[in-house]
This record gives C-alpha cells, structure tokens and sequence, in this order.
C-alpha cells in the first residue's frame, strides 16, 4: 500500500528542482499540509507518482510563465495538501499562476493538447492522469482555475 504524503511530497520536491534545474531564476514557495491521520492505500504506486509529478509540474510551470510576465512583487505560490475524505483520500494542488483561459478549460484534458512550445510538452499528462486516476482507480478529478489568478486540481482516490 501507498503512502500519498510521502509521495507527494518526494515528488513535489523533484518536480520543483526539475523545472529550477532548467531555469535557475526560477523560484516559488512550495506549502505543504499533509493530513498525518491519512491512511495508505492500495494504488498503483507509480501511476498515481505520474499524475502527481504531472500536476506539480503543470503548477509550476503556470507560476513560472506568470513570474516572467509579472513585476518584481509577485511571488510563485505552489500548495499541495492531503486530506481523508469519507470516499477516500484527497489530494488538492493550488497554484497562483497563468490560470486556465476559459476557452481552452474544456480541452485540457484531451490527449496531444498542449499549450507549451514544442519540447516542453506532450499534451498527455492530463489524458494520462484521467486514464490512471478515473478508469484505472475509480476516482475523481476536479478542476478550478481563473485566468491570471489560479488553478486548483482536485483528486480523490477511493480506499480499497
Ligand atoms: P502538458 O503539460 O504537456 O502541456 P498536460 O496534459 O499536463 O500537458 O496539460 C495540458 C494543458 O493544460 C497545458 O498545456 C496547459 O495549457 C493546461 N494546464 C494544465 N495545468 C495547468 C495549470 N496548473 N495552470 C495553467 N494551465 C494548466
Ligand atoms: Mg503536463
């Protein structure tokens, strides 16, 4: 069974030192509240790591491209926290980047959509992640964001 605070943690820390290892003006706060009553469950251990690096990658890379537009006074802000739901375990990821554009919130999810230059990325860490969280484990994704503001993924993996 699956420790989702240590995982997320591990790959939170990866995700972060990935993206400064490409651009080290890059810096962000990182806030973590991981529920310490959470208990492990009986994931696919790596599937769930895809979609959580996939997530905190995202979220950086949206606090990122923001930092590069904004002045001097805005501050990268990626927040991950856990919680134990009645239906399972939660994991939500908050970020204060580009935010979602309502035109293309309907179309994030699809494999091959991209909105990052060629090299940086796929397209599929969405499709991938609803693949492994919805069909493969029986939970849920839910997605919150405002344009030049935030973007909230919401995961809920079901006990059992
Ligand atoms: P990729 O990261 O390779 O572009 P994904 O499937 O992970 O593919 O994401 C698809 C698209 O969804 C991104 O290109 C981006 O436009 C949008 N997106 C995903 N997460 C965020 C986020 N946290 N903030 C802003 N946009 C996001
Ligand atoms: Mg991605």
């Amino acid at each position: 069974s699956t420790d989702i605070n240590k995982l997320a943690d591990e790959y939170l820390r990866l995700a972060y030192h990935g993206l400064r290892a490409k651009d080290k003006s890059f810096n962000a706060d990182l806030v973590t509240d991981f529920d310490s009553t959470l208990p492990k469950i009986n994931v696919l251990t790596q599937e769930i790591g895809r979609v959580l690096l996939n997530l905190f990658t995202n979220a950086f890379y949206a606090t990122h491209q923001r930092q590069k537009e904004s002045d001097k006074g805005y501050k990268s802000i990626v927040s991950v926290k856990t919680a134990v739901k009645d239906k399972g375990v939660e994991i939500t990821v908050k970020d204060n980047g580009s935010g979602i554009p309502d035109i293309i919130k309907d179309k994030i999810m699809q494999p091959f959509f991209t909105t990052k230059p060629s090299g940086e990325g796929t397209g599929l860490g969405l499709s991938l992640s609803y693949d492994i969280v919805v069909k493969g484990h029986g939970g849920t994704i839910a997605i919150d964001s405002r344009e030049n503001d935030y973007t909230i993924f919401t995961i809920l993996l079901p006990i059992g």
